[in-house]
């Protein structure tokens, strides 16, 4: 391994020859916040306030308090987010090994299905066929779930809430079991608001996208954007959450890295 590497790295993204791709929604007071029914505690919506802004509060300089939960907007899930994952010691924001913060990514196109079906579940074989057209997903990479759900905005159907719980799409059991043990990833990234599909309160275990990653160690990130912009494979993701000391999570910037 040499300097030159990342000299030609540096190059390439000067010259757009390496495109940086943003996958972060902006955060703002509209940006939605999942809502969980009672009993359960909810989480601060995003908020700003200025401090000053050139004024008699401060003449020279801007500024802003801000104030969200940890799982607000485009955000990281750590280890110990979920009971499952609560005794890793090295599974906290501020705790983890920052060499998984910089990992591949490869991207599942389920944009037609979720047009179709917003309650859309993939399942192992749908994983299978995008493997065989473009190979077996690498031990340590992400694995992003593309749906287009992000250019709902901050509208309602965003969070898409009815009746029986939130309508959105995500994985099933059986593929978050696969990802987890037959290609040990990294994490599980998607565009809705949890890495987990609407109704999987009603799956066995519930909420396997944060029950089975968790409790192997693995990361979350969830209201992304841009997915259309990544290839299927080939992407290198840039994705450190904040050092919160003892974080379950953090709002963060997500960068890919695209050659050509
Ligand atoms: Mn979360």
């Amino acid at each position: 391994m040499s300097a030159t590497l990342l000299t030609q790295l540096a190059e390439a993204i000067a010259t757009n020859a390496v495109r940086v791709v943003d996958l972060t929604q902006t955060l703002r007071p509209s940006t939605p916040v999942i809502q969980l029914p009672p009993p359960f505690a909810p989480s601060n919506p995003f908020t700003i306030t200025e401090i000053s802004h050139y004024d008699e509060r401060g003449p020279g300089w801007y500024w802003n308090n801000l104030s969200m939960g940890e799982h607000t907007g485009t955000h990281f899930d750590a280890p110990v987010h979920w009971v499952t994952g609560q005794h890793y010691a090295d599974g906290f924001t501020d705790t983890l090994p920052v060499q998984r913060f910089v990992a591949p990514a490869c991207v599942i196109d389920c944009t037609k299905e979720v047009e179709a079906d917003e309650r859309f579940v993939m399942e192992p074989s749908h994983i299978e066929a995008w493997e065989k057209q473009h190979g077996k997903i690498p031990a340590g990479a992400w694995v992003l779930m593309r749906t287009g759900w992000s250019k709902r905005g901050d509208s309602p159907a965003f969070l898409n809430g009815k009746e029986d719980g939130p309508h959105s799409p995500g994985p099933s059991t059986a593929a978050v079991t696969f990802l987890v043990n037959e290609r040990d990833v990294n994490g599980w990234g998607v565009e809705a608001v949890g890495t987990d599909h609407g109704q999987a309160y009603a799956f066995e275990p519930a909420f396997p996208a944060h029950h089975l990653m968790h409790g192997a160690k693995k990361l979350g990130l969830a209201s992304l954007c841009n997915l259309d912009q990544l290839p299927p494979t080939g992407a290198l993701l840039i994705t450190p959450p904040l050092k919160i000391e003892k974080g379950s999570g953090s709002p963060l910037r997500v960068l890919a890295l695209v050659a050509g």
